[in-house]
């Protein structure tokens, strides 16, 4: 338990070691850049550096890294040792504070979405001082931003950064009508609870989809899935609870708050949840966690499969965004108060968040949008791809009464008016548990349920902070100078819900007709990443992200190429991996299989005429006629390859891939899945369904 306790956060350069090694100016400098966002005096900078230094070395570290997220969805980094030659043969240890606070790695390997054309192929790397620099083996690891030489973001962490300073700042404009004149810094935290798979290495290493895509591109369904619900919340196998065990204490030594393990409803499927905390640092650490969840299931021989689909006919792994905004003294702008005062405050950030996912359905669908996401959103265990709110009947019940000027029955019989009234008390819906919405509201905080599990979480709330930075906008430009605050604030509530109310939802989304419904609400159905991402970049969305300075046009152009250019990649790996494993490893399984069964027909009939052989003979009419198909099958799936190259556009190249490639790669699976139900268990190449999904023992 002591142990627990004193080593939490003792591999991070956090609070306390800096207040306890730093002189005390310069901690307060460095306090004031990170809460104030002022600029970091360069001698600070220098004292700063020596320390950190200091306390890597003594831990044992030999690097430092300037570690960032280039647009890969992965991070990056790039060691350097502290070692300097003391000019007399021998080396000392050395950091400045130059090269704490810039780096300048070649930027012209990382995916810059046409921004390498217009500026320098260059890059360089920023100190994020606001997310603590930690230590991961023998190197210190230094969060930062990675920026072209122009100042273009080639990275998630800068717009996300530009993202919490734009909402913070709306936040409080807001805040300020209330008479809250100084409320310290507005910022978002988040909480994500991440779903992943286990299986055994030594089954993993036999199926070359799990290790090129991450996802199993052939399976026929094992008798047994996730029919019985008896994983979901079931008691934790020692292996897994091995592994989970000690991924939780690495992450409390990384400082990273780990709370929450169970097992999901698919075989071999878990989630984990840590403590939300800053939105900047929950995605650092959320990205760390990834990582070591695929490190640790080396050390226990299992492999961790973070892909948002990896196995058709049973769940998918998704990452649920829980968001709130806070404020510096520790208040939550979404909870709803017990004042006539805060139900006011609390309606408006209510209403802010109702606008906006009303006004960016677009936005919050490309946010999360990938070739894998896709065969999650609207398979009928994820939200759809149409995106609404759930705020629950009692809420959506004070609303209509706020709205409507009506008595609020339910509860207490009172007439409700905007700042007069207290809110009712309404605990948390439970007739949300079904988890059919996608963006749900949760007592005192909205959770975004779209994102799939490998998803950096800086995308989606990028997204997030902006759009609701804007609708705080719009609400503050409404009401500062109002004549009659109270008159004012009554008619802007009433008249967003009015515009905005068609985005509430509290029914089953998974429903068919739902879908009818919100088409007739005029509400977005985006099923696919191609059909979503060419709307990144609409006027519409450059000047609402260039208006709040988090995106340039520049910027959104490269972010959506990005997107694109990966959805066509992806789907091009996949397909290859699938030619390969059919050309090479399925068909001569075929050939086998069909040898024995007419070897054996031969060898009946050279022992009598008349003994039966129909088995065979059936089975091995089904096997060539299924062998015929898949001969064509796979021509025509090479053939949708090669003519891939003949689209230089993004967006062409991306549909393509989805209308041929993948219609190909589909079509293609059926006849193989048909094929293995047929071949013997001994002749197949790969392991089954059963025996990936049953692997941990
Ligand atoms: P669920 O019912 O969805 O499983 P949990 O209680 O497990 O909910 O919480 C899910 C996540 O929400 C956790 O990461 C938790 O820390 C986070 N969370 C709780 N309160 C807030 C909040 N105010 N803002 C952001 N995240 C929060
Ligand atoms: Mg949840």
């Amino acid at each position: 338990m002591g142990d627990v306790i004193s080593s939490f956060g003792s591999l991070v350069f956090g609070d306390a070691v800096m207040r306890r090694r730093l002189p005390k100016e310069v901690y307060r400098s460095l306090k004031r850049t990170i809460e104030a966002h002022t600029p970091l005096d360069p001698a600070v900078a220098n004292v700063v550096a020596a320390a950190m230094k200091n306390w890597a070395c003594e831990h044992g570290a030999t690097h430092f890294t300037h570690w960032f997220q280039p647009m890969t969805g992965v991070t990056a980094e790039k060691h350097d040792a502290f070692i300097a030659p003391d000019g007399e043969g021998r080396i000392i240890m050395e950091f400045s504070g130059k090269e704490l606070v810039r780096g300048e790695p070649d930027a012209s390997s990382f995916p810059t979405g046409g921004l390498r054309a217009t500026f320098e192929a260059r890059g360089y790397t920023a100190w994020d001082p606001t997310s603590y620099a930690f230590l991961k083996g023998k190197t210190l690891y230094i969060p930062t931003a990675f920026c072209s030489y122009g100042g273009e973001a080639l990275d998630q962490k800068t717009p996300l950064l530009r993202s919490m300073q734009a909402i913070g700042r709306e936040a409080k404009r807001i805040l300020a009508l209330f008479g809250e004149t100084d409320p310290g810094d507005v910022t978002p935290c988040v909480g994500a609870e991440q779903e992943y798979f286990l299986v055994d290495r030594e089954v993993w290493n036999k199926r070359p989809d799990l290790i090129y895509c991450g996802r199993t591109l052939f399976g026929a369904r094992p008798s047994k899935g996730q029919d019985l619900d008896d994983h979901y919340f079931g008691a934790i196998k020692p292996r897994v609870a091995a592994f989970m065990q000690e991924l939780d204490e690495e992450l409390w030594k990384l400082g990273v708050l780990s709370k929450t393990k169970h097992n999901e409803v698919a075989p071999a499927q878990h989630e984990f949840a840590p403590i939300f905390e800053t939105v900047n640092i929950a995605v650092d650490h959320n990205q760390l966690t990834m990582e070591l969840m695929k490190t640790i299931a080396g050390r226990h021989g299992l492999v961790c499969l973070l892909h948002e689909k990896p196995f058709a006919g049973v769940n998918g792994s998704g990452k649920h965004n829980n968001w709130s905004l806070g404020t510096a003294t520790g208040e939550n702008l979404l909870d709803p108060g017990r004042t006539p005062a805060k139900n006011a405050r609390f309606l408006l950030f209510l209403l802010a968040v109702v606008k906006a996912v009303d006004e960016h359905q677009d936005l919050l669908r490309i946010s999360v949008a990938t070739a894998g996401n896709d065969h999650r959103l609207g398979a009928n265990e994820a939200p759809p791809a149409i995106i609404s709110i759930f705020l629950g009947d009692e809420l959506t019940e004070i609303l209509t009464a706020v709205s409507e000027g009506t008595r609020y029955h339910s509860r207490s019989q009172v007439q409700m008016a905007i700042g007069v009234d207290t809110l009712p008390h309404f605990p948390q819906d439970m007739t949300d548990r079904n988890r059919t919405s996608p963006f749900a509201f949760t007592g005192n905080k909205f959770e975004f349920r779209m994102l799939g599990a490998p998803l950096s979480l800086a995308g989606p709330n990028i997204v997030l902070n902006t759009i609701v930075a804007d609708a705080l906008a719009g609400f503050a430009d409404a009401l500062e100078g109002a004549e009659d605050f109270r008159q004012a604030l009554d008619a802007l509530v009433k008249d967003t819900l009015r515009r905005h109310g068609r985005i509430i939802f509290n029914g089953n989304n998974y429903a068919g007709e739902w879908v009818v419904e919100a088409q007739k609400r005029g509400l977005l159905n985006l099923a696919t990443t191609v059909e979503a991402l060419p709307l990144f970049a609409t006027e519409e969305n450059i000047r609402l992200f260039e208006r709040h300075g988090v995106l340039s046009r520049a910027e959104v152009v490269s972010r959506m190429e990005i997107t694109l250019e990966n959805y066509a990649k992806t789907i091009h790996i996949e397909a290859l991996t699938m030619i390969d494993m059919t050309r090479r490893e399925v068909v001569p399984a075929v050939v086998r299989y069909t040898k024995q069964l007419t070897d054996s027909v031969l060898a009946k009939r050279s022992v009598a005429a008349d003994l039966d052989d129909t088995l065979e003979t059936e089975l091995l009419r089904r096997l060539t006629g299924l062998a015929g198909c898949l001969s064509s099958q796979l021509e025509e799936l090479e053939a949708s390859v090669t003519g891939a190259g003949r689209y230089a556009d993004k967006k062409d190249a991306a549909s393509y891939y989805q209308a041929e490639v993948f219609f190909n790669m589909q079509t293609l699976r059926g006849v193989v899945d048909e094929i293995e139900m047929l071949t013997g268990r001994g002749d197949w190449p790969f392991p089954s369904y059963g025996e990936i999904l049953f692997s941990v023992v």
